[in-house]
């Protein structure tokens, strides 16, 4: 941090009204203009995804496309010539899925459309059949009498509201995260749930779940829309419902996977850095084009943008794909960590990243000492003409920038339109025909103002609380 210049900034904040304390100037804004244009004209973003998607694909964590994924990435870097590209390790548990089937045997014998839960455990070698017992929530589970599900399959069918922010997301997803445990402690042997997602094609939807210690393990997969609608229409009739269950998947030993980052380097600063980034890992189900290739195209070309000037900005601007987002926030957890065990956190301005797929960007939000809250309004200044309000309060760092910003860093986010994500996020159907080129080109106009001109100005955006380590 830099004490000197905060307290210069808020004295000439009181002494004058508008931008003078900023050290944002005409020429500062009106080279952040031309690179918004330049995105506008046609960006590398589509293209970076494109690649991606089509020489790497799927990439879970942990997997031979992983490893794969890191290189692609540092290559890509270096084509798009950032100045400096490296890796960072990141460890974690590997979790596999091998195979998932589930069909009604009874009263109407039929197929049906599920996918295991990143972390479940398989069923033993050999499928299960069980009755079904249907909750319209996980409260309602919770609610149930102790032993009531023994022997059976829990069925949680609670449907995710769509949003343009993605609040209905939060409320849904504990019947993912939580539903085996408490399914389990009921005495159920496996749980199925509706997809949390917002689509109403047959593809099921995947995340995460978790274990505790002393609770049985038992398989965990979510069913699509309307399967989990047959499933309901089935146990209206009133007749016991039976199912067939055959999943395959295991966690196994602890892999090293990377974070991979290039840079920007600053003319004046080089010390002090603004991020962006996305995640390189996906789920194996589609090939991760919006979740969270899109971000990583995004800010790879908003990187290279910059790149691209006659004269760097004043601090680096530093581009990272996380690593294993998806299954924990390893990633940026790592980069946290790694910062922090450098007495680095201070040197980091400013961090955003993209990860709500490949709609345009609405609003500016930030979460920075008030007395940079000028920069981030001339920031905004500069984002309107893309359709982008600056909102003064709301919003939050996002998941691989929030284990940083939980240690004191500030961050801005840039809020995307996510009224179809949920439509395609953590399926088979998360591919590349759902991006719009011309909005990923107003994504990377936006990222590559807010990273550049965060890093022009040398207005010190301060120190958030210290959350306790989760
Ligand atoms: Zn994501």
């Amino acid at each position: 941090m830099h004490p000197v210049r905060t307290l210069l900034a808020l004295s000439l904040l009181a002494a004058a009204p508008a931008f003078a304390t900023t050290g944002l100037d005409a020429g500062d804004i009106a080279a952040a203009e031309a690179l918004r244009e330049r995105a506008m004209r046609g960006s590398e973003a589509w293209n970076v995804v494109e690649s991606l998607t089509t020489e790497v694909g799927p990439r879970l964590a942990g997997t031979p496309a992983d490893a794969k994924a890191v290189q692609w990435a540092k290559a890509k870097m270096q084509a798009m010539g950032f100045d400096k590209v490296y890796l960072e390790p990141v460890t974690f548990p590997v979790w596999l899925r091998q195979h998932e089937r589930a069909e009604v045997l009874a009263p109407y014998p039929q197929p049906l459309v599920v996918t295991a839960l990143g972390g479940s455990v398989g069923t033993g070698g050999a499928p299960i059949e069980a009755e079904i017992v249907a909750f319209a929530s996980l409260d309602a589970l919770k609610a149930a009498p102790e032993g009531s599900l023994e022997g059976k399959i829990a069925v949680i069918t609670n449907r995710m509201v769509r949003f343009k922010d993605g609040r209905g997301y939060g409320p849904a997803v504990g019947a993912r995260s939580n539903g085996a445990v408490e399914a389990a402690r009921k005495g159920a042997i496996a749980i199925l749930i509706r997809s949390i997602g917002t689509s109403s094609d047959r593809f099921a939807h995947t995340g995460t779940m978790r274990y505790v210690a002393d609770v049985p393990r038992i398989p965990a997969a979510a069913l699509s829309n309307p399967d989990a609608d047959l499933i309901e229409h089935m146990v209206a009739r009133g007749k016991p419902v039976r199912l067939r269950l055959d999943i395959g998947a295991e966690t196994v030993a602890d892999y090293t996977s990377h974070n991979v980052i290039g840079e920007i380097r600053g003319r004046d600063l080089p010390d002090e850095v603004v991020t962006i980034g996305g995640h390189l890992d996906s789920w194996d189900l589609g090939t991760g084009a919006i979740d969270d290739g899109a971000g990583i195209g995004i800010t790879f070309a908003a990187g290279a943008l910059i790149g691209q000037l006659e004269r760097a900005p004043r601090r680096t601007v530093r581009v990272i794909a996380y690593a294993n987002e998806e299954q924990g926030l390893y990633g940026g957890k790592a980069y946290a960590e790694a910062r922090a065990a450098a007495g680095e956190i201070g040197a980091h301005q400013l961090g955003a990243e993209s990860d709500f797929g490949a709609g345009r960007v609405y609003a500016l939000r930030a979460g920075v000492d008030p007395a940079a809250w000028p920069v981030i309004e001339q920031i905004g200044q500069v984002l309107a003409p893309l359709g982008i309000a600056t909102e003064r309060s709301g919003g939050g760092p996002g998941p691989d920038v929030g284990p940083i910003v939980a240690k004191g860093a500030p961050w801005a986010q840039l809020a995307q339109d996510g009224i179809d994500y949920f439509d395609y996020h953590h399926t088979a159907n998360d591919t590349l025909d759902k991006i719009d080129p011309r909005a990923l080109d107003q994504q990377v106009a936006a990222y590559a103002v807010l990273a550049y001109l965060a890093a022009e100005s040398d207005v010190d955006f301060g120190t958030l609380p210290v959350k306790a380590d989760d």
